[in-house]
């Protein structure tokens, strides 16, 4: 990872010693591990300063990430919209942690863009929105916990770091990186692991705890999406996995449960791209993955409102039916292949 600037860590510094009021952490819609751990574990590092801090989420976040330490006083804007409000009005600085645009916080985007006070933003996500005051963007980072870390040590924070902090940094990078698959090349990722690991954190059980703890429905629900619910075309190195409202409903689906599902496709010989169309609510949820240099995040921004990185971006969409958004993905497949072959050709 690129080197923090230093007047990025200095206005943090400075910031954070003139503020007298509370400070509000923000992760984006759907929190993911990386963006529960990095807000949770850079809230705690925070707090043992001498700061007050909340997590506020725009909504939930699945069941396999309420073991971290401070998971169950995350407040939900979604369900309890007083009681957020009342901590936002009463902070100084909010920090918004794993996402590049105001709009993947939902319904807490107004609250970002009418904020009176600091806000900073902490990301690793590409071509961030310019709305904060200080912006950490590192997208060659392999994820928004892993900055945090950075951050925490280039402020001279080290000692505010304990067992609980460091399982929630140790937990979002894990996470980010498909348990150290990928986005992680850098010599210095496994350094901030090791690092992470001399605060008596058990790496075993981190790791029990997010992926060893499906529900019987949960596995039976991913054996039928790989048995029944997916197609391959291995003339297009692609995979499509869906997940329709029914099929939830016969497997007692909870939010959280098809987490993971789209990469097993890329597990396949010769595919190297996958997608999962999942009905939530009524929209349908895009996921998208790639390996190599073929990039998915122009997919997701041209036909699911959405983003991402170069292996891994979503988007969704509510205008078309499941089956209609699947037509689409077949028919478009050949283009968007071609022009995979042409990234490939460097042209
Ligand atoms: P997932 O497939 O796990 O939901 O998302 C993978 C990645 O795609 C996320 O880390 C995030 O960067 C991006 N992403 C997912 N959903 C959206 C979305 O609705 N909008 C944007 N801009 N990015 C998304
Ligand atoms: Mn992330």
């Amino acid at each position: 990872m690129k080197q923090i600037e230093n007047k990025l860590i200095t206005g943090l510094i400075e910031s954070l010693k003139t503020l007298e009021t509370p400070i509000v952490i923000i992760p984006h819609m759907n929190p993911d591990g990386d963006a529960i751990g990095s807000s949770l574990g850079f809230g705690r590092v925070l707090r043992n300063s001498g700061k007050i801090v909340s997590v506020i989420a725009p909504d939930s976040f699945p069941s396999f990430y309420k073991w971290m330490t401070g998971s169950r006083d995350i407040i939900l804007y979604n369900n309890d919209k007083k009681k957020a409000d009342e901590k936002i009005n009463e902070a100084g600085m909010i920090i918004c942690m794993d996402f590049n645009e105001i709009s993947r916080t939902g319904n807490m985007a107004s609250v970002i863009e009418n904020f009176k006070g600091k806000r900073i933003l902490i990301d690793h996500h590409p071509e961030p929105q310019c709305f904060a005051d200080i912006t950490f963007s590192y997208p060659d980072s392999s994820s928004s916990s892993e900055l945090a870390f950075h951050i925490i040590n280039e402020m001279g924070y080290e000692n505010f770091i304990d067992k609980e902090s460091a399982e929630c940094l140790y937990c979002g990078i894990m996470t980010d990186t498909g348990s150290f698959d990928y986005s992680i090349r850098d010599p210095q990722t496994f350094r901030s692991l090791s690092d992470l690991i001399t605060y008596s954190i058990d790496p075993i059980e981190i790791h029990h705890n997010v992926f060893d703890t499906y529900s019987e429905d949960r596995m039976r629900l991913l054996g039928y999406c790989l048995s029944e619910g997916m197609e391959v075309f291995p003339e297009y190195n692609a995979a499509m996995i869906s997940l329709p409202r029914d099929i939830q409903k016969r497997f007692n689906y909870v939010k959280g449960d098809n987490e993971g599902f789209v990469n097993y496709p890329l597990s396949i010989k010769g595919i190297r791209f996958s997608v999962l169309f999942s009905e939530i609510k009524d929209q349908v949820k895009v996921s998208l993955r790639s390996t190599g240099s073929f990039s998915v995040t122009e997919i997701a921004r041209d036909y699911y409102n959405g983003g991402g990185h170069c292996n891994a971006s979503g988007g969704e969409i509510s205008n078309m039916s499941l089956e209609e958004v699947k037509a689409q993905f077949r028919k478009n497949l050949p283009e968007y292949i071609k022009n995979m072959e042409k990234e490939k050709e460097g042209k």
